[in-house]
């Protein structure tokens, strides 16, 4: 056996997205993604991330969000590699997300991504949060052009975030769908949903208005947030999940536990490897983040063939010891979040 045969690279692995779409084609995703919530202090260098991705990581899917503040660096990044003719818009795939502040705006925030990334259009575009955040204005800015929105809005007294409780959240899902079902706009290919929970899934599904079943749930998933029972649920409803944070995000904590450094002495590779290749053998798509050049261009690509009992011991992290290490203030509303994470007011 060859050993891309034992070991395909993660770039040559794809899943196939439920598409209820009507007209379109079949949709694959790439497995790996970059992902690109870079800190705002070190945004500009996603551009050069997303180029050695490309170029030399072999990568064919960014992740991105109007939040990350990234996306502007994203499309030249991208126009860059497109004039070198190797690579075309149709071998990428991008998926972007509407912020909460845009909950009943969805077109103009998918527009605003489309002119940053510089593209006609995205392969797919998610709902960032269930939530709706009031549209305020950053200070200085006067309202002129494109509204300069606070993204988590808190109240200047209490300091607690200002969520609109009483707005109903599947609203920009469903703006989402008739983006998707026009005809005429080919903004948008296919449309999916992040940080929801079952309970918020079951309401979206059994609404009667919901024609589109999500392609993508995108959630924390990681040995220490396994999400066990969410994922067998979106499995059951042909929902892909796509995993963020999968190093448990800044610092990368993920990589200090030491069964993944047992399984990376094991397997003799590195701590990405186990955490990439345990999200793809569970059939979940992973978008790691890095702005280290020589990471990107050989970090993520390594498919490590991890036994079943490799799955179910790093399942067991999470289970006797579950940690969410994305747990923002404005999410506590939301079935499995705390809200211990204080959100500065971006
Ligand atoms: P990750 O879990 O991917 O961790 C990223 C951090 O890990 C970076 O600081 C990186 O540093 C570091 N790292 C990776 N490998 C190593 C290593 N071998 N040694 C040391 N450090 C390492 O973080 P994110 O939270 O950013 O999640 C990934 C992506 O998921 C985001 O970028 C975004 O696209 C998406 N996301 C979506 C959310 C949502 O609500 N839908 C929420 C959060 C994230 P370095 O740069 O030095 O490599």
């Amino acid at each position: 056996m060859s050993k891309s045969q034992s070991h395909p690279s993660t770039t040559e692995i794809y899943f196939t997205l439920k598409n209820n779409v009507p007209g379109l084609g079949s949709q694959i995703i790439p497995v790996v993604g970059l992902g690109t919530a870079s800190p705002s202090d070190r945004a500009p260098e996603t551009k050069e991330a997303v180029i050695t991705a490309i170029e030399k990581g072999g990568l064919r899917h960014i992740d991105t969000a109007w939040f990350y503040g990234t996306e502007k660096f994203i499309g030249e990044a991208l126009q860059e590699v497109f004039s070198r003719g190797k690579v075309k818009r149709e071998d990428l795939f991008i998926t972007t997300k509407v912020w909460p502040v845009y909950w009943d705006n969805a077109s103009e925030s998918i527009d605003i991504s489309l002119k940053d990334l510089q593209l006609d259009y995205v392969d797919l575009v998610l709902q960032h949060w269930p939530l709706c955040f009031p549209k305020i204005l950053k200070p200085g800015s006067n309202g002129n052009g494109v509204p300069q929105y606070i993204g988590v809005p808190h109240d200047s007294e209490t300091g607690e975030p200002l969520v609109e409780s009483e707005k109903d959240y599947l609203t920009t899902y469903k703006q989402l769908q008739s983006i998707v079902l026009d005809p005429r706009d080919h903004r948008v290919k296919n449309i999916g949903v992040s940080n929801y929970p079952i309970g918020y899934l079951n309401k979206l599904l059994s609404d009667p208005d919901i024609k589109i079943t999500p392609a993508i749930n995108q959630v924390e998933i990681n040995p220490q947030c396994p999400q066990l029972e969410l994922a067998e649920f979106c499995h059951e409803k042909g929902i892909l999940m796509t995993a963020y944070s999968p190093m448990g995000s800044s610092g990368a904590p993920i990589l200090k536990l030491p069964e993944i450094v047992e399984l990376a002495k094991k397997y003799n590779c590195s701590g990405n490897d186990i955490v990439i290749s345990y999200l793809i053998r569970r059939g979940i798509v992973v978008i790691p983040r890095s702005l280290n050049l020589q990471r990107i261009a050989k970090d993520f690509q390594n498919y490590i063939l991890l036994t079943d009992e490799d799955v179910d011991n790093i399942n067991q992290i999470g289970i006797k010891t579950p940690f969410r290490h994305i747990d923002e203030d404005f999410a506590k509303s939301i079935p499995g979040f705390t809200g211990r994470t204080k959100t500065k007011a971006t």
